[in-house]
Order: structure tokens, then sequence, then C-alpha cells
């Protein structure tokens, strides 16, 4: 599975036999590598250098083989989920269904299917209060940390056109007494109603991501129900917090932008950056559960985020990180080094993290997400079919052999691919995020051996002809 240099492909198959490589190396000469097919292209100094490459390897420990098979038997146990559980940092409500934006690219509009149709239902505050105890009850018996951060997020529709849930929740979370959990707020907010509910936010320290695809004709696809473009609305809104409360602005306000045909990743960061002095977090547009029907409109407005060349007449140090190549990097490190930590027991204790084959997070490891229906979710980004459980008046259902049920028969469907595929240590594939072609078919991430050769090349290229951006990531990439 691994792809690595000839010669040191011929030195692992001799130790992988259970020959002694150094009694082989201290026996080597001009002649025999000259009889070895597999490395007499290659100089003795060469065959030397992968020699002590090998022996790096074998005093750090980096030779036990891996075997792909191991993990179809793959097997998520009740105290894993019950531990994500207790240990999850994010509790996420969508307060409501209803939205005060008619987005052409929304999930939940014309060109997608799988998700819950929308009804314009609120969530109700017993539903949350007890997903709340629940979670608190979790939390505090049996998180790993002496403290625990969580956040409280809020979603919709658009999430203040429910404010009143908002305020209950938040009342009643601060209300409760909590000896290992501290509780921060966010919110994902369209920015229309935000300069009325500003004061609120801003007394609670509320993180909040605004969604603005960039100037007037840039947010296009963004519109009122009645077609119009709310842009001179929304970029007042923005102004009149930035003036009214400059800190939590700087500190608190993050940006999210649809990359599509009317805008371009050059001109977004240069909107927010001279706008807001901002840098946007800038997400493609999602083909999961797009319907077949709409593929030809899907493909006109789709624009790859790599695509697109940041221009470095920019000036800010940060976007050096925020370049599509840049992230590739880092996104490659993140796969393949140990050096990650999620948390300070990580650094404490040579704690080895379950992972759930593919890019799919373990259950609840990221999030609890209640829909406005009483469904609970691993995250907001998932069709409905893969509910994990439900909250009801009676309380919180969650069946945890229905869940590990659940994974393992999805990861059996995918894994018939994912036995051939080169992408499988680097997978940032979620199995929830697969259409039904897809497990038929063919993963669209899926990697054959020259697909993984030129994404290697690619890597190895960018971190040669930059190699401060390795020492960047390392230093100043936060996961989340
Ligand atoms: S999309 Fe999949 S991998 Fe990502 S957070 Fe949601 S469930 Fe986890
Ligand atoms: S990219 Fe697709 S086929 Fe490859 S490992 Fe991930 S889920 Fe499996």
């Amino acid at each position: 599975m691994f792809l690595v240099n000839p010669v040191l492909e011929y030195i692992l198959n001799i130790f992988n036999n259970g020959e002694d490589v150094d009694h082989w190396y201290n026996n080597l000469s001009i002649d025999k590598i000259k009889e070895t097919r597999e490395l007499n292209s290659y100089n003795y100094d060469e065959i030397t250098y992968y020699y002590e490459k090998f022996k790096y390897l074998e005093l750090h420990e980096q030779l036990d083989s891996y075997n792909i098979e191991d993990d179809i038997n793959f097997e998520i146990e009740e105290n894993d989920i019950i531990s994500s559980i207790a240990n999850s940092n994010d509790i996420a409500f969508e307060v409501t269904e209803q939205c005060n934006l008619n987005c052409v690219y929304c999930v939940y509009n014309d060109f997608y299917q799988g998700f819950e149709k929308r009804e314009d239902r609120n969530l109700d505050f017993e539903s949350a209060k007890k997903l709340l105890d629940f979670l608190f009850k979790m939390s505090e018996e049996g998180n790993s940390s002496y403290i625990k951060e969580l956040d409280i997020g809020f979603y919709g529709g658009e999430p203040l056109m429910n404010f009143k849930l908002i305020k209950k929740i938040v009342d009643y979370a601060l209300s409760i007494e909590l000896k290992r959990t501290n509780i921060a707020f966010s919110m994902t907010s369209n920015c229309l109603l935000i300069k009325k509910y500003c004061d609120f936010l801003q007394k609670h320290n509320f993180s909040l991501l605004l969604s603005l695809d960039g100037d007037k004709d840039s947010n296009s696809y963004r519109v009122l129900k009645s077609g119009n473009n709310p842009h001179h609305i929304i970029f007042g809104n923005i102004q009149f917090i930035k003036n009214k409360y400059p800190l939590f602005f700087e500190k608190n306000v993050q940006f999210n932008v649809v990359l599509h045909d009317k805008n371009n990743v050059n001109d977004i960061y240069s909107y927010f950056y001279n706008n807001f002095n901002k840098i946007p977090s800038i997400i493609e547009l999602s083909d999961a559960g797009l319907k077949k029907e709409k593929m030809v409109e899907y493909e006109k407005m789709y624009r790859k985020f790599d695509e697109n060349l940041i221009s470095p007449s920019m000036g800010t140090n940060d976007l050096e990180l925020l370049n599509p190549s840049s992230i590739m990097v880092t996104d490659f490190i993140i796969h393949n080094t140990d050096n990650i930590f999620t948390d300070y027991n990580d650094l404490l204790f040579d704690i080895k993290r379950k992972k759930f084959p593919t890019g799919t997070c373990m259950p609840f490891e990221k999030k609890l997400f209640l829909s406005s229906k009483g469904l609970i979710l691993p995250c907001e980004n998932v069709p409905h079919k893969f509910k994990l459980g439900t909250v009801d008046s009676h309380g919180v259902h969650i069946n945890y052999k229905e869940i590990t049920d659940l994974y393992q028969n999805y990861y059996k469907m995918i894994f018939k691919q994912c036995k051939h595929c080169y992408s499988q240590l680097n997978c940032s594939q979620c199995f929830m995020q697969l259409s039904d072609d897809e497990y038929n078919g063919k993963c669209k991430m899926f990697s054959s051996y020259n697909d993984y050769v030129s994404y290697l090349s690619f890597i190895q290229g960018n971190i040669e002809k930059k190699p401060l951006l390795y020492v960047r990531a390392m230093c100043e990439i936060t996961i989340s």
C-alpha cells in the first residue's frame, strides 16, 4: 500500500521476510548491486542512503506493517460512543427550519434530495433541555479532561427567526451549575436580523459565523423570497456591529463564503480583507444528495477551489496558508504525522484514539446535532436518514447497538472500493456524504496508484518549493 523508493522497498522486503538487513548491507558489493534487478540502476551511495533511512524508520518504530483488511473488522463498541458523547466539545440546535432567504444552492432547495422537507418547524424547548441535561450529565461524569470546553451552537434555517428559543436555551444553560464544563455559544447566521439582536449576542460573547458570498454580484445566489438580493441590508448590518462593538467584531465574527460561478477566490479574499479586515472560510458547493436532473445546472455553478489562484499582491502572510496547494500540504501532514494533538491528554499520555475507517468521524466525536424535528445527528451536514437517535417528551433515545450496526453496514458497502484505494490512509470522505451511485459505482475521492503518485509528487514538490510551509503548518494551524 505504501509508495516508497524501489531501494527502500527492496530493503523492506528483506526485513519483512525476517532476514537480517544489517547482514545484507554489510555484505553488499558493487558486483551484487549489478546482479540485482531492483538495485542495478542505483549506485552504492544511493543504496546507503536508503539503508540509513530504513535504520531511522526502524529506530523510530515506523515499520509496523499495516494490513488494510484488518479495518473491515473494525468494531465500534458501546463504550466508544459513550466516551465520544462525554468528551464532545459541541452540541448544536437547529432552532428553526424557517429562513428569510431562499438561496439557490441551499441543500433544502431544488438541487438536492435526501434532506427532510422543510416545514418551517421550530425546535421545542423541552427537547433542547432534555438533550442538554443528558449531555451535561455525561460530560460531568465521564469527560477525560479536568475541565471541558463545550460550545452550544445555533443553526437554522435562520436561527435568529427563533430568537426566543435561543434566549431560553442560553438562560437555561447558564443556570446549571457545572463543575467540569465551560460553556461558550456560537451561531451561524445570514445577517439579516443580526442588527436587532447584536446586544444579546455581544453580551453572551457569541462566536458568529456570518454567511455572505462577497460583493453584490457575488451574492446574487443568496436572495430573499422575493428574488431580490439583500446585499445592502446585510452590508449595513455588518457595518453596524463593526462600529458598535469593534472589539467583539474583531474577535468573534468570522465569515463563510460559498464558491460558485459568480465569485472567485481572489475577489472573495480582497472583498472581506478590504471591507472587514477578515479572511473568510471558503467552501465549495456540495454534491452530496444532488439530484441527477440538476447535474447540468450544478456543473455550471460549481467552481473548484484549486482552480482559483490567490493573488500574491493581497499582502497578508496568512493567505499563504490558505492557498489551495498549502491546504493540501497541511491536510497531508495532518493525516500522515503523529504530531497532531487534539488536547493536552494526547501530549501527556500515549493515547491511541480509535479512528473510523474512511474520513468519517466516530459517532458524536465532532458534535451532537439536534434537528428541529427532534432527530439527533452526528453533524448538520448529513442527510436525516443517518439519524443516531431522537429526543421526544419521554427523553433522549440513543440505541448504541443500532449506531454500531449502521456504521458497520455502510462501511462494508464502501469497503470493496476502499481496499483498492490509495487514499485509504489520507481519506477525508465521510460515508454519509456519498450518493447511492457512489456506493455501487465509484467513490468520487477514489485514488488509483497513478492518482496517488501524482498526489505525492505534488505534495513533495510543494514542500520542496516552500520548506517553511511545513514549519508554518505545524506551528500555526489549529484543527477544529
Ligand atoms: S460530515 Fe461526516 S465526518 Fe464530517 S462531521 Fe459530519 S459525520 Fe463527521
Ligand atoms: S476515498 Fe472513497 S474509496 Fe477511497 S478510502 Fe475514502 S471512502 Fe474509500
